[in-house]
């Protein structure tokens, strides 16, 4: 029988914030896949985990996976980890877990933290529907567009970002999405300076401007209000996207309505004319 590939979540900032099943599961299998082998090396430490450590990084991931599976193949279980949070999300993981799935291994969870879900769930905005982007492009064009695209998007809107970029990002909202738009960032999670900021990017812009943030940070976009909606070019595409997710025509017009703040006449005659 194969091994089981275990997605094994690490602390975000507080080495408390391990599970006892994480550590049972360190301790037990015979091998640890780590991100960075150091920085792993210290909470096998603190936690008196002895297990030998391999490195998966987003440099060697490809190559990396065929050995790992190779590993699973003889029967051993491995676990996966990244140096903090859940591993696959914005670090190493996915390459390994679609092969293995691939090759009918099991894989298998050990939740604990993961920054962007700790921070939505004290955010105080919505947290359903979300979206989440992980780290946006680095060029202020790739990422406008991006932001651009999710334009439309009722939801509230995720991102992680390094400190150095922030105000970069945080110019490319004001550009897109108008002054207003709800932010709030959530930085330095768990941590001794944990500290969530909340107001429009205008106002977080300035804050920013007289003291630079530091350290960790996720970044969390209301869902776009009415009057920040781009009303569709064409509302037959608008349509037939709802009517792919099983409504039916009048709901999604009578969705559509509702979303843009625009008549159903309006939607309907433009259908209407199409057919
Ligand atoms: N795998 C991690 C997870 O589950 O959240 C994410 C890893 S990603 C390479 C690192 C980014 O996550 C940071 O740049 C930051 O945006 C976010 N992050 C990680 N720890 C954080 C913390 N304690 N507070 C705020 N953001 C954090």
């Amino acid at each position: 029988m194969d091994g089981t590939l275990f997605l094994c979540a690490t602390p975000i900032g507080n080495l408390r914030d391990i599970s006892i099943r994480a550590v049972e599961i360190l301790k037990a299998v015979p091998l640890i896949a780590a991100e960075d082998t150091r920085q792993t090396l210290k909470l096998l430490n603190h936690f008196e985990i002895k297990t030998k450590l391999t490195s998966y990084h987003q440099h060697n991931e490809k190559s990396k996976s065929v050995e790992l599976i190779e590993h699973l193949k003889l029967g051993k279980d491995l676990a996966l980890v990244s140096d903090a949070g859940l591993p696959g999300i914005s670090d190493p993981g996915e390459v390994i877990v679609k092969e293995a799935i691939k090759q009918g291994i099991k894989v298998d969870v050990i939740p604990g933290p993961t920054a962007f879900v700790s921070g939505l769930v004290i955010s105080g905005l919505p947290t359903s529907p979300i979206y989440f982007g992980g780290f946006l492009p680095n060029s202020s064009k790739a990422r406008q567009e991006e932001l651009k695209k999710l334009k439309n998007l009722i939801a509230t809107q995720i991102f992680y970002e390094s400190p150095h970029r922030l105000d970069k990002f945080l110019a490319d909202v004001l550009d897109v999405r108008g002054n207003t738009t709800e932010v709030v960032i959530a930085r330095e999670l768990t941590k001794l300076h944990q500290e969530l900021l909340r107001g429009s990017v205008g106002e977080l812009i300035e804050r920013i401007s007289k003291t630079p943030l530091k350290g960790e940070m996720v970044i969390y976009l209301a869902p776009p209000v009415l009057e920040e909606l781009d009303k569709p070019a064409d509302w037959n595409i608008e349509v037939d996207a709802l009517l792919g997710t099983g409504l039916d025509r009048k709901q999604a017009i009578k969705a559509l309505a509702d979303k843009y703040g625009v008549q159903k006449r309006e939607i309907y005659n433009a259908v209407m004319k199409n057919e």
